[in-house]
Formats: structure tokens, C-alpha cells, sequence
């Protein structure tokens, strides 16, 4: 295997892990165009769904659970968008897939960081795909103090 970015993550890569378990580990993702969005990886390298074992779905089942209830308590999301793309590996011409899911919180009403708002303009709709990801770090420090402090109760 090549290098791999989830299976070789470094100390600085793992700042924001709000949680794992046995076999997944929660991050908030770089990209906050929806504040509180996830990435939720395999701790072992995968390529896909289909190759998860019934222990690492019963512990998905589990985490699916507890990330939505944390991203609806703490942040207000009305319901998740859970998504297991993968498409990226593909453009590279011998891909070596390490399986992940991206979490998008929905919003129907605004989240308030810090003082900024933040508003799910898509609601209702599939979330647009250029939306900036910008926040302010302090406020991406906020979403993950909450978050993690949910999930560490
Ligand atoms: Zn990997």
C-alpha cells in the first residue's frame, strides 16, 4: 500500500477527533460550510461498505446514533446527511480507497457561534457543493468544545 492520509494521520491531523471507538473515529471536518460537519473513518483501511465486518456495522449503527443525537442537541441540526462517496480515490488510476463518511448537519433554523449566524440557505435541498468553508477558526473552536464535551459526558 502507498501512502494513505487516514492510515498514516498525524498528531496535528487528529487535533480535532471528537470521539472513536473500537474500529471508527469521529473528526470535525476541515470544512465547516455547515457547522459541525464530520468525518467519520475506519480505523483499519477499507475500501468500501460492502467489506465492513458485523462488528464494525454494529458499532456503525452505534456511532450513527450517537453523532446525530450530539449534532441535534448541541448545534440544533433538524437531521444529517450522511454521505460515502469515495469518488476522490478515483481519479487516481490504481485507487486505494480508505473508507469514510461525510456527516452534514441540516439546519432549519440558524446556529449562532460566537455571535456570528450561520443559515442552512439549501434546507429542504441537497447541499450546495460549492458553499464556502470558511469559519472563523474561534468559531470552529466552539463547534468542536460543544461537541466534544456532549460526546465526552
Ligand atoms: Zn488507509
Amino acid at each position: 500500500m502507498e501512502h494513505c492520509d487516514w492510515c498514516d494521520l498525524s498528531e496535528e491531523g487528529r487535533r480535532f477527533q471528537l470521539y472513536e471507538s473500537r474500529s471508527w473515529s469521529v473528526f470535525l471536518a476541515d470544512e465547516q460550510d455547515l457547522p459541525g460537519r464530520c468525518i467519520v473513518v475506519l480505523k483499519r483501511h477499507c475500501p468500501s461498505l460492502s467489506e465492513l465486518t458485523e462488528e464494525e456495522w454494529d458499532e456503525l449503527r452505534e456511532l450513527i446514533r450517537k453523532t446525530e443525537a450530539c449534532l441535534k442537541a448541541v448545534l440544533g441540526a433538524a437531521l444529517c446527511n450522511w454521505s460515502c462517496l469515495m469518488n476522490s480515490f478515483y481519479k487516481d488510476p490504481a485507487p486505494d480507497p480508505h473508507l469514510h463518511i461525510h456527516v452534514r448537519p441540516r439546519y432549519d433554523k440558524p446556529v449562532v457561534l460566537n455571535g456570528n449566524t450561520y443559515t442552512d440557505s439549501e434546507f429542504g435541498h441537497h447541499y450546495a457543493l460549492n458553499r464556502s468553508g470558511a469559519i472563523p477558526a474561534e468559531d470552529k473552536e466552539e463547534v468542536f468544545r460543544r461537541l466534544k464535551e456532549w460526546l465526552d459526558r
